[in-house]
């Protein structure tokens, strides 16, 4: 194929997504990421708020988060999670109990004294009781995409960035794809494309999964003046309400947990979810937020049925999801990647994960008829 790129896999995304399944990828296959953005974690994975917990996702995600944490630790550092209940939000608060039960988390149920001891600014009314995860990891999300990168450079294989996808056809058992860089070709695709996923699914004939981009806000304002922050907990409530966590010593990071479905797009924060953030935090602690010294978007990727999405289009020979991975990109990352990864090279499912009750069913594009 004169004037074109060939390899054995082209990921097509270079978020967690992509970069960790090209990471576990290149030491099997030559493999080229290829990302519109002129850097790598441009879009959701530039966007996080870094933190590792069991505060979220259905029961397939917070497994595959268990079977990641080990990883994690190695570029994170433990950092505690503080769920706390209001009296109506009790039962959640017991169900995520029983969670940490089951993976086997290091926690304590406390009182409104015991989460004001660990998060002092918490207003009394705010908080019935709560639940203290010791083992929740702070992460470094810079590092993890860093050492996916250079894990693909090492083991030959290369992000390409400024290059996007803009057409995609099969070929005598390859794919061509057509970037704004030129023509690349391989016979597996795998498609990370975060938001963009249905689009790409779209550009190569394959059916659409459905894909809900869904914009996620934050915002971050000046600790109480000469008060060090950092280590008070990641602090959120079990059912709506607010997330607050530490941003270095003097800052602190809050969302009102904003959901907006949304086009995939460069999402950018709104001035109303600015400012109910802001109020969620001020009615349930003793913060003051005199002003939002900064404010970010971005957009969270959900299957209907909240579920990544891995393995093979139905039809679509070496067509593989790595999509919908929502608000758990990171802390699912190890995990997940190294089923997509099994997956893009028809290999048996990674039998740590089917220990842990997982195989590659649970996350088959076909229980979405894709
Ligand atoms: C506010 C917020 C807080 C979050 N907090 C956490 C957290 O604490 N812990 C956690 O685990 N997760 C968190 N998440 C979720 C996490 O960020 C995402 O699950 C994860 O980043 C998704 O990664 P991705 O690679 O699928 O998507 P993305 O990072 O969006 O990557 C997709 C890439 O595909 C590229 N692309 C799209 N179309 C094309 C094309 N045609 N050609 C070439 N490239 C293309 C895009 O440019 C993009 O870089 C948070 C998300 C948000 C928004």
């Amino acid at each position: 194929m004169a004037g074109m790129f060939v390899s054995d896999v082209l990921v097509i995304g270079g978020g967690i997504a992509g970069l960790s399944v090209a990471a576990r990828l290149a030491a099997k296959a030559r493999v080229v990421v290829l990302e519109s953005e002129s850097a790598p974690g441009y879009h959701a994975s530039g966007r996080s708020v870094a933190f590792a917990h069991y505060g979220l996702g259905n029961a397939p995600v917070r497994t595959l988060t268990a079977l990641s944490m080990g990883e994690l630790a190695k570029l994170g550092s433990i950092h505690p999670a503080l769920h706390i209940a209001s009296a109506d939000q009790m039962p959640l608060l017991d169900d995520l109990e029983g969670v940490h039960r089951h993976f086997a988390c290091d926690y304590s149920r406390v009182g409104p004294d015991g989460a004001r001891g660990l998060m002092p600014a918490l207003k009394p009314e705010a908080c019935l009781a709560a639940l203290i995860d010791h083992g929740s990891l702070k992460l470094d999300t810079h590092a993890m995409l860093q050492a996916h990168a250079a894990s693909l450079k090492a083991g030959g294989g290369k992000v390409v960035t400024g290059t996007r996808v803009s057409a995609i056809a099969r070929e005598s058992d390859v794919w061509r794809i057509t970037t704004s860089a030129g023509d690349f070709a391989a016979p597996i695709l795998v498609n990370a494309a975060g938001a963009w996923a249905d689009e790409i699914a779209r550009m190569a004939s394959v059916t659409p999964i459905g894909i809900e981009p869904r914009r996620r806000t934050v915002i971050s304002f000046a600790a109480p003046q000469g008060e060090d922050v950092s280590r008070w907990p990641f602090t959120k409530t079990v059912g709506e309400g607010f997330y607050l966590l530490p941003e270095g010593r003097s800052q602190l990071l809050a969302s009102s947990m904003d959901q907006t479905p949304s086009d995939p797009c460069d999402a950018a924060p709104e001035e109303l979810d600015i400012a109910i953030a802001a109020d969620r935090v001020e009615q349930a602690t003793t913060l003051p937020i005199r002003r939002i010294a900064h404010s970010w978007a971005g957009l969270r990727s959900f299957a209907p049925d909240e579920l990544p999405v891995i393995g093979h289009a139905a039809g679509a020979p070496g067509f593989v999801w790595c999509a919908g991975q929502g608000g758990a990109g990171f802390q699912t990352a190890p995990a997940l990647s190294a089923i997509a990864a099994s997956a893009a090279l028809g290999l048996p499912f990674p039998e740590y994960c089917a220990a842990a009750g997982l195989s590659f069913e649970t996350f088959a594009p076909a229980r979405l008829g894709a």
